[in-house]
C-alpha cells in the first residue's frame, strides 16, 4: 500500500468544536479559496506545513482514544482537506481499522475521484456553506455556489451524515432571506441532520497582521448575541 504524506498546519489533540464528541483535529496546509471571513489565513499557502505520514497521524490520535467516547474520533479540517484527498483517505482508512470515527470539515468546492474515494471512508461531513447567494460566493469566496451544491448533492446521494455550518456575518448573511434559503437546502438534502450557525469572530485579525495581509472583513462588526438568537429561532421554526 502507498503511504501518503500530508502537509499539516497544526494539530489539536482534544477539540470539542469540530464534529461530534471530543476529537483529535488535524488542520491541513493549503486552501483553494479566499474567504473574506477566514479565521485561518496561515493555512492558505500550499508552501510550508509540517510533513506527516497518515500512519504517524493515526498513531498520535490513538493516544487520545480513551477521550473519544462513543461519539468522538478524528476530524480532518484545514485549510482545505480535499486538496490532500489521498492522504486524508489513508488517515481515515487507518482510523477505521482502529475503530475510530472519522469526520471531514470542508468547504465542499472540489469533487473528483480522489474526493469520492475519501468520502467512502468518511463517517460525517461538516460542510461549511458560506452564503446562499451566488453573487456573495463570487465576491467574497471566489467560487460558484453550484460547486458546493454539487458536492452536497453527492453527499445526499451517498447518504453521508452531514452537519451544515454557516458563519453569520452582519450585512452579508444575517438575514431572514438567508435563513429561509438555508432551510430550503436542508429540506432538499435529507443527509443534513444538523445545522450550526456560528458567529463571525474577529480574533483572527492578529493572524492577518502577523502575515502582513489585510483582513478583508476588518470593518464588519461581530453579530450580537440577540441577532444570533433571532436567526437560530427562525431556523428552528417549521
Ligand atoms: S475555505 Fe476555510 S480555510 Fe479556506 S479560505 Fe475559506 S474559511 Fe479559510
Amino acid at each position: 500500500m502507498i503511504t501518503h504524506t500530508g502537509k499539516i498546519n497544526s494539530i489539536q489533540s482534544l477539540g470539542a468544536l469540530d464534529g461530534p464528541g471530543i476529537r483529535f483535529v488535524v488542520f491541513t496546509q493549503g486552501c483553494n479559496l479566499k474567504c473574506g471571513c477566514c479565521h485561518n489565513p496561515d493555512t492558505w499557502s500550499a508552501q510550508g506545513g509540517m510533513p506527516y505520514t497518515a500512519t504517524e497521524i493515526v498513531e498520535k490520535a490513538t493516544h487520545y482514544r480513551e477521550y473519544f467516547g462513543k461519539d468522538g474520533g478524528v476530524t480532518i479540517s484545514g485549510g482545505e482537506p480535499l486538496l490532500q484527498a489521498e492522504f486524508a483517505r489513508e488517515v481515515f482508512m487507518l482510523c477505521h481499522e482502529n475503530g475510530i470515527n472519522t469526520c471531514l470539515d470542508t468547504s465542499g468546492s472540489i469533487l473528483n475521484d480522489a474526493v469520492k474515494a475519501l468520502l467512502d471512508v468518511t463517517d460525517r461531513v461538516l460542510l461549511d456553506i458560506k452564503y446562499t447567494k451566488n453573487e456573495l460566493y463570487r465576491k467574497h469566496v471566489d467560487c460558484d455556489i453550484s460547486k458546493i451544491l454539487e458536492f452536497l448533492d453527492y453527499l445526499n446521494e451517498k447518504g453521508i451524515p452531514t452537519t451544515m455550518r454557516q458563519v453569520i456575518i452582519p450585512t452579508l448573511n444575517d438575514t431572514e432571506e438567508n435563513i429561509i434559503a438555508l432551510k430550503k437546502i436542508v429540506t432538499e438534502h435529507p443527509c443534513i441532520d444538523k445545522v450550526e450557525l456560528l458567529p463571525f469572530k474577529k480574533m483572527c485579525q492578529v493572524k492577518y497582521d502577523k502575515l502582513g495581509i489585510p483582513f478583508p472583513f476588518a470593518d464588519i462588526p461581530e453579530p450580537t448575541a440577540q441577532s444570533m438568537q433571532n436567526l437560530e429561532k427562525l431556523l428552528s421554526e417549521a
